[in-house]
Formats: C-alpha cells, sequence, structure tokens
C-alpha cells in the first residue's frame, strides 16, 4: 500500500543540512516533510564532525533549545606541528573570529528536538528510492519505509540532503555524476576513554604521517592518524595505535586510555556536475564532499542551505525565481574555495606513500611559508574559520 502525502519543500535526509532547512523554511512559512532511511537514536549516536566555523555556529545558537554555547567549547586557535616544533595559530588575532568545538551528533540532537517539538513532519526508517515528475511543477519523491509501506511525497520543491550516496542527485545529474579526486590515503580515527593531551587542536606533520589530536571532553577524546585506505580497523592492537599516533606527535606525550570506538575514514573530494535541475536541488554531502581536514564538510551544507533557503522563500512566498536561479553559482563559489583549502590543508599535512625527498623538504618549506608568514597564518585562519556567510 502506498501513502501519498502533499507538501511545499519535500526534504530527503535528517542529517545537518535537511534539519537547517526545515528550521530556515519554518521560519519564512513554508511547510516540509522530511524523510530519514535511518532511525533517530542512529542519527543521534553517528559520531562525525567536531569543528563548526563561526557563522554555522552563530545559526545554531538561533535554534530553540541549542547547546552550542552552552555545551560546545570555543577554540581561538590550532598548533601546526613539524620538523620537532609548534606553531600556534591564533584565530582571532589574524581574522577577529573563532572555530567551537561541538560534535555533529549533539548538534543533531539540539535540531531534531527543536524540529519535533515544533511539530516538524519528520518520518525515520523511510528510504527515498527516486524521483518522479522531475522536470515537472509537481515533483514526486518515492520512498518505502522499514516495513514495506510505499510512501510518495508530492512537492513544489524537492531537495536532496540526503548525504554522499544521493539518490535525489541521480535525478538531478543523471549519469553525469561529477568532478572528484581520489586520495593515497585514510584516516584511522578513534575515540577513547582519556583526558585531553592538549587544550587546542594539533595539526602534526611528521615523518611517519599525519595525526591529528583533537579534543571531546574533560574524559573523552577523538584522535586520528594517517592510514592506508584499505587497513582493516581491527588489525591493530591498541598498543599498535597508541605507538602509531605517539610517533606522529613528537614533543607531545599523549594521554592513552581504553580505545572504545576505532573507524578507518577514506576521503575523496567531489563536486557534482549539476547543484540544481528545475524544482529539484542538492545540498551538503549529496552536492560535494571534501577531505575533513579542514573541517569545512558540515560547514558548507549549512551555508549551500542558507542560499536555498532564501531562494525558496522567494520563489515559494513571493514567486519570484530569481535567487533560485542564481543558486548553483552562488552555492559553487564557497564550495569551490572550500574544496580548494580542504585538498591544500591535505596535502599539506599528510606525507603522501610515494613522497620522495624532494617531495618531502618541499612541504617542510610550504609548511615553514604559511607559519614565518602573517599573510600565509592569515589565510589558513580565515579558511578555518569560515568565510563569512554572504
Ligand atoms: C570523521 C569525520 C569528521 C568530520 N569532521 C568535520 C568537521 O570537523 N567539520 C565539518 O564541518 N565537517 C566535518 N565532517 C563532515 C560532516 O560530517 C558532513 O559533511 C555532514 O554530515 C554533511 O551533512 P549532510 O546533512 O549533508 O549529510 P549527512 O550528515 O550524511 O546526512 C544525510 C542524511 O540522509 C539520510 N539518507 C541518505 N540516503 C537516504 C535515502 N535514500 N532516503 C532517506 N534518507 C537518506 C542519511 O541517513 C543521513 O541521515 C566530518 C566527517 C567525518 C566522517
Amino acid at each position: 500500500m502506498t501513502t501519498t502525502v502533499r507538501t511545499q519543500v519535500a526534504i530527503v535526509g535528517a542529517g545537518p543540512a535537511g534539519l537547517v532547512l526545515s528550521h530556515l523554511l519554518a521560519e519564512a512559512g513554508i511547510a516540509s516533510v522530511i524523510i530519514d532511511q535511518r532511525s533517530r537514536e542512529d542519527i543521534e549516536q553517528t559520531i562525525r564532525a567536531g569543528i563548526l566555523e563561526q557563522g554555522t555556529v552563530d545559526l545554531l545558537a538561533t535554534i530553540p533549545g541549542s547547546r552550542v554555547h552552552t555545551a560546545g567549547a570555543r577554540h581561538d586557535g590550532i598548533e601546526l606541528r613539524f620538523d620537532g616544533a609548534g606553531h600556534r595559530i591564533d584565530f582571532p588575532d589574524l581574522t577577529g573570529r573563532a572555530v567551537w568545538l561541538y560534535p555533529q551528533h549533539e548538534a543533531l540532537k539540539d535540531l531534531l528536538a527543536a524540529r519535533i517539538g515544533a511539530g516538524q513532519d519528520l518520518r525515520f526508517g523511510v528510504t527515498a528510492t527516486g524521483v518522479e515528475d522531475a522536470d515537472g511543477d509537481r515533483p514526486r519523491v518515492i520512498a518505502v519505509d522499514d516495513a514495506g509501506a510505499g510512501l510518495e511525497i508530492e512537492a513544489d520543491f524537492v531537495v536532496g540532503a540526503d548525504g554522499s550516496r544521493s539518490v535525489v542527485r541521480k535525478a538531478i545529474s543523471g549519469s553525469h555524476g561529477g568532478l572528484f579526486r581520489e586520495y593515497p590515503f585514510a584516516w584511522f580515527g578513534i575515540l577513547c576513554e582519556a583526558g585531553p593531551s592538549a587544550d587546542e587542536l594539533i595539526y602534526s606533520n611528521s615523518p611517519d604521517g599525519f595525526a591529528l589530536i583533537s579534543q571531546r571532553s574533560e574524559t573523552v577524546q577523538r584522535m586520528y592518524f594517517q592510514c592506508a585506505p584499505d587497513l582493516d580497523a581491527d588489525s591493530m592492537s591498541e598498543a599498535q595505535i597508541w605507538d602509531a599516533l605517539q610517533r606522529r606527535v613528537p614533543g607531545t606525550t599523549l594521554v592513552e586510555g581504553p580505545i572504545f570506538q576505532r573507524d578507518v575514514l577514506r576521503f575523496r573530494s567531489f563536486v557534482a556536475k549539476e547543484l540544481r535541475h528545475g524544482r529539484l536541488a542538492i545540498v551538503g554531502d549529496a552536492a560535494h564532499t571534501v577531505p575533513p581536514t579542514g573541517a569545512k564538510g558540515m560547514n558548507l551544507a549549512v551555508a549551500d542551505v542558507l542560499l536555498l533557503a532564501r531562494a525558496l522563500e522567494a520563489l515559494l512566498v513571493r514567486s519570484d525565481a530569481g535567487l533560485l536561479d542564481g543558486f548553483a553559482d552562488a552555492a559553487r563559489d564557497r564550495i569551490w574555495k572550500a574544496q580548494h583549502f580542504s585538498w591544500w590543508m591535505t596535502s599539506m599535512l599528510h606525507v603522501a606513500p610515494d613522497a620522495s625527498d624532494f617531495d618531502r623538504e618541499r612541504q617542510l618549506g610550504e609548511l615553514r611559508s604559511v607559519v614565518e608568514s602573517e599573510a600565509g597564518r592569515t589565510y589558513l585562519a580565515e579558511g578555518y574559520t569560515g568565510w563569512p556567510f554572504a
């Protein structure tokens, strides 16, 4: 049996992009229905982003019940470590801005509570399988719930906020896909029960490869080290993991503790060829992915959504399609800046498996030219804290 519902905006995906979009649309008086293939518990427990730009935090803080300022931690800088020495990049000093360490799943708990509290039509355990009438004025999302019942959502506009394996993207781009590049390394990530090893994030380049020492709370820490993309996360003992991390952060004695989560995160840079077709659009990871080194993915999702929400308000409230016509170009402007920043941080800090002595010396020269120059430090600080929203 298939049920049909009608709404103004159908949103596929209750990640940061879909939930922030529904909030902004509701503020503009626009109704939406969100579906997500996962359960609420699953969404609230998946560990992903941690670093939020100033603009993202300012927006999240406007959401009723947001804990971003009370449970999140403001970070005024990071340390770049290489060649045996640490170099602090002071964000407020260089840009007047900062970042916040607030785990994505905590932000999602706030967003879900706020949207459900506001009466949002939000359906968990419902998977979109395609979009029909993609060229018409009333596109339809075709979906099925966990019990096998069909659902069709007929809408004035359909938004794919459905992550990197987007179904909506296929309805927009067909088989065209997009532009991408792969990397010959991945991150081995851990969550452990231990006190913090540093007050701020350490991005460390060493002859053994890259490591990121990040924090979660006074008792839980998140750390990553560069590994081969095909490494099995269960193939290393805890002692081997600590040894790999410790060797990549010379000069700091890491506070060790039981590791309770581990994963190997492969990454790729990707930008979809088309971001919008008629009354369909994609935002967030559905439209682009970046390596996590620059901490841009969730922030970029929020930036897309701000642009799209304004365009949909103009279209659906004032019958003005002008902003929507400019949406893809406006979004791409920031997307490619963030792509470059993420690629740059990744290539500057990781050691490629085939790096020659020349490559290694050039890389250290690049790192020195960043930390020794105010212009270099400022570029890094601007990209990391995020370019102001248009
Ligand atoms: C280890 C790690 C660290 C990161 N660190 C940072 C960081 O510090 N800062 C930062 O900004 N970003 C970071 N990111 C990136 C960030 O997590 C993502 O960019 C962000 O989650 C994108 O949000 P989204 O809403 O576009 O997509 P997602 O979060 O992927 O949400 C998509 C949602 O759509 C649902 N869905 C998918 N397909 C369907 C379907 N067919 N039907 C119904 N529902 C569907 C999924 O279940 C999911 O809930 C990190 C990522 C990782 C993995």
